[in-house]
């Protein structure tokens, strides 16, 4: 490694075997970061143009106040997704607080009493338990009369075809399908696995809606959920297609009657996508969702890093070292919590904020064990920025995502080696 490079790490508390080792690794990905930053081209490019197309000016820039009656920039946004996405319409908010709420909105307001929701790909991510119902909760789906089936993937990962076949009903009417693996150890799906099974479903039941919780996903390849069939795909700005740069907000994309739907769910019936003031914030929606291609790219190439790095010391990772990527999550599991604690402390210390202060373990609503998490962000709880979190249980593992740029990313990766050979969990 260049020794001007060297000083700077050594500076930042890295001593030279921890950044050569960590230059190895990077050597050997070279042919893996080409083609990422071979989809980065073309997803920039493909965001370039619906900008351009939809001749977004400087105007677009500025909010609203108010109701937000005729807010361009706010309506040239929405065009903008629905052309991504390729969509008949979007649905991109301030006002949409998270992902949770996005995807709690998109359910709640295209399912109606009496009919049934059905997820082929096992159990939903956590915070959806209470939205559904299958944990009890004020104002779930369940208490509005909307039943819940679930086929479960198959031991290997794959899809349960006759168990999906069995579970789709007269009564069921959204089919929702997380694309991402999120805390479970399944695989992320591809896009083209989505795609399969879309075709499947629709096969049984043509006029089903075909849902997907796009979260983590947006950008890692060249093609979306939308475009193999989805009707509908759903996320968090402060994931993936906010760049880092939106502050808060969620989407909708999908067929233009779903996204109606969730616009009267939303504001108000008869009020619909008409009201909704954008204030300050669509700078930062606009320029986020340009960055986002290349900040994308950023966190996958700090996710393989990750994955290879701690693969070589002995530890099992998930995705491994070699996996396709279909999300920008890694898990790494240390079977040790003083590893766990001293991870989430390296990650910590590479942080442009908050990078002073000291993650430790800590209970938290709706864990059964203490959870320790390292972010230092710019955005609050953001996860495109650099950020881990580990429940201190067995087998002490560490989910790992984001880096907003790729040298970031690699430092943080870096900082949490060297805080484990400081403990001596690894040795040099
Ligand atoms: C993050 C995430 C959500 C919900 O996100 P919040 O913004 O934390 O509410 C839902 N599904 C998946 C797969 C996620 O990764």
């Amino acid at each position: 490694m260049n020794k001007e490079l060297l000083e700077m790490y050594e500076k930042l508390g890295i001593n030279a075997k921890t950044a050569e080792f960590g230059e190895e690794i990077a050597a050997g990905l070279k042919e893996r970061f080409a083609k990422i930053d071979e989809v980065a081209e073309y997803n920039q490019m493909k965001v370039l143009m619906a900008l351009q197309k939809n001749q977004v000016s400087e105007a677009c820039l500025h909010g609203t106040t108010g109701y937000g009656y005729n807010d361009l920039g706010r309506e040239k946004l929405e065009a903008v997704y629905a052309d991504i996405f390729h969509t008949e319409d979007a649905l991109v908010r301030p006002q949409i607080t998270c992902g949770t709420h996005a995807l709690a909105l998109a359910l709640m307001s295209n399912l109606r009493p009496g009919q049934e929701l059905m997820s082929p790909v096992g159990k939903p991510y956590d915070t959806l338990e209470e939205v559904i119902g299958i944990r009890p909760s004020k104002g779930s789906l369940a208490e509005y009369g909307i039943t819940y089936a679930q086929a479960d993937l198959l031991p290997d990962g794959g899809f349960d075809w006759d168990g999906i076949r069995a579970k789709i009903n007269e009564r069921t009417h959204l089919v929702t399908i997380q694309r991402s693996k999120g805390y479970q150890t399944r695989h992320t799906l591809s896009v083209a696995e989505i795609g399969e099974l879309i075709s499947f479903i629709k096969g049984i039941k043509p006029d089903v809606i075909c849902m997907v919780d796009n979260c983590y996903g947006e950008f890692v390849e060249t093609i979306e959920p939308t475009d193999v069939g989805a009707d509908m795909v759903v996320g968090s700005l402060i994931k993936n297609p906010g760049g880092g740069l939106a502050p808060i907000g969620g989407y909708i994309a999908g067929k233009k009657e779903c996204v109606e739907n969730a616009a009267y769910r939303l504001t108000s019936p008869g009020l619909g996508k008409e009201v909704g003031a954008s204030l300050g914030i669509l700078g930062t929606f606009f320029q986020g969702l340009f960055l986002s291609p290349t900040v994308t790219a950023s966190a996958l190439k700090t996710a393989i890093f990750a994955a290879n790095i701690y693969e070589k010391l002995g530890f099992s990772v998930l995705p491994d070292s070699t996996e396709s990527r279909h999300d920008i999550i890694q898990a790494i599991t240390f079977g040790k919590p003083e590893a766990v604690e001293g991870f989430c402390r390296g990650i910590q210390a590479a942080a442009p904020v908050d990078s002073y202060v000291t993650p430790i373990p800590w209970d938290m609503p709706g864990y059964d064990a203490p959870v320790i998490m390292a972010a230092g962000n710019f955005v609050s709880g953001s996860s495109i920025e650099l950020s881990a979190d580990g429940p201190i249980k067995p087998p002490y593992a560490v989910y790992f995502q984001g880096g907003l740029t790729w040298p970031h990313g690699k430092l943080g990766i870096l900082k949490s080696l060297q805080s484990l050979v400081d403990i001596g969990v690894v040795l040099w």
